[in-house]
């Protein structure tokens, strides 16, 4: 059994530029839907950000207060408010744990930012569900209940080669939102910006690529818990200078790391990949458990899930729509398979843990077979840990530790 020691990952020196440049973002979002001086749209994480904001929107991503709902421990109590009015307990508790929160007036922006009262009341809720369905339902509520347009694009799941086709479908889906944005924003789409957005993301998105890929340094000068808070910019400033701007001073940091031979965990012997979602409200622990046990958890699919190659401003719209199909959680298993072999290699990972979140089917991918199949291709062990992203109820803290403390030491047996 390993030494009970706590072991803090480094600190990156950069997270108090970030947490700066995420502040200004609440705080203009906060200002555009209290002021009404700017048009506010509500979008899913892999929804058409870059078109609303090339039409002016502030733009608000719900999940990113869901995540922000599981890191301060609020979800756990606001859920059964939502199940109280009929939103199971087994549907995905970003969605509850926002709906709670909405019922019950509180919110962690509250905390964090001085003077923001509440999230930013929506003027239009703009879904994609190439996630999952549990986004439409969402929105479909605030529509309900605000009384503002619900609007998206139905994606296809399950896609083994993004084809011609597929694109073209989404490609369509997304220029026919634009007369009913036009109409919100109260402007027409200009298509010059629109091009320059999308090669902002793009710029972005190469950016946070090599963030990620300086952990195939060894030891990696970053974790996927860094990674899981490092992210924010790229999810919610993603089409803007700010976000280029902030993975530059990032990147450097980490690379300066490598050349001093600095890794993120002290002693490095065990290199993990993370498949699927964090346990928000476990990140700290999770970091700790993994380092006491010299393992780096220092690649995953959740983080490497903001890196879109397809973007490309010389054409706008198929480009996005490619960009979101690529998206891993669209995919067969057959091509997930290809991918996290792929990424077992170019990290050279010792073992892999598979978090199976309860109220996320969609980014769990130990239920039909995938660990054992892994196993047998790349001799590569597997863990599955069961848990939650949002709800801590199924989250059982001395079974997780147990059982990596377990895994860990198999990796170094079999060394
Ligand atoms: S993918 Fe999972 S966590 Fe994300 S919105 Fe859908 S159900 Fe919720």
């Amino acid at each position: 059994m390993a030494e009970e020691k706590k072991t803090a990952r480094k600190k990156i020196q950069a997270g108090d530029l970030m947490n700066r440049i995420m502040a200004d973002y609440f705080y203009g979002l906060n200002e555009a839907a209290t002021t009404g001086k700017r048009k506010v749209a509500w979008c899913t994480s892999v929804g058409p950000a870059e078109l609303l904001r090339t039409m002016g929107f502030a733009v608000h991503f719900p999940e990113n207060h869901g995540a922000m709902l599981g890191a301060t421990r609020m979800s756990t109590d606001l859920i059964p408010e939502a199940n109280a009015i009929g939103y199971s307990p087994d549907i995905c508790s970003y969605l509850t744990a926002d709906i709670g929160s909405y019922i019950k007036g509180i919110t962690p922006l509250s905390k964090a930012y001085k003077g923001i009262e509440s999230v930013p009341k929506p003027d239009v809720l703009v879904y994609n569900t190439n996630q999952c369905r549990d986004v439409q339902d969402w929105f479909a509520w605030y529509s309900r209940k605000l009384g503002v347009p619900s609007i998206g694009v139905t994606s296809p799941k399950n896609v083994n080669d993004v084809t011609d086709a597929h694109i073209d479908d989404v490609a369509r889906q997304i220029e026919a939102l634009v007369p009913a944005l036009e109409e919100i924003s109260g402007s027409k789409l200009d298509m010059e910006r629109l091009r320059e957005t999308v090669s902002l993301s793009r710029e972005c998105t190469e950016l946070w690529k090599k963030v990620l890929e300086t952990a195939t340094a060894a030891p990696a000068p970053l974790t996927f818990f860094d990674g899981t808070i490092h992210m924010g910019p790229a999810v919610v400033l993603r089409g803007t200078p700010e976000a280029i701007d902030y993975y530059k001073v990032l990147l450097a940091e980490l690379e300066q790391r490598i050349r001093d031979g600095v890794g993120a965990v002290d002693e490095e012997e065990a290199r993990i990949y993370w498949e699927g979602m964090p346990v928000w409200g476990r990140l700290r622990q999770h970091s700790e458990l993994f380092a006491t046990l010299k393992a780096n958890v220092i690649a995953s699919t959740y983080c490497s899930s903001w890196i879109f190659p397809a973007f490309d401003g010389r054409d706008p719209f198929r480009s996005m729509a490619k960009a979101y199909l690529e998206l891993f959680i669209v995919r067969s298993d057959a091509y997930k398979e290809r991918y996290i072999r792929e990424m077992l290699a170019k990290f050279r990972i010792d073992g892999i843990i598979y978090h199976d979140a309860k109220t996320c089917p969609y980014n769990s991918n130990s239920r039909y077979g995938m660990p054992q199949r892994l196993e047998a291709a790349t001799g590569i062990p597997g863990l599955v840990i069961s848990g939650d992203l949002n709800d801590l109820r199924c989250v059982s803290d001395e079974q997780t530790k147990t059982n990596v403390e377990a895994f860990i030491e198999q990796i170094a047996e079999g060394r």
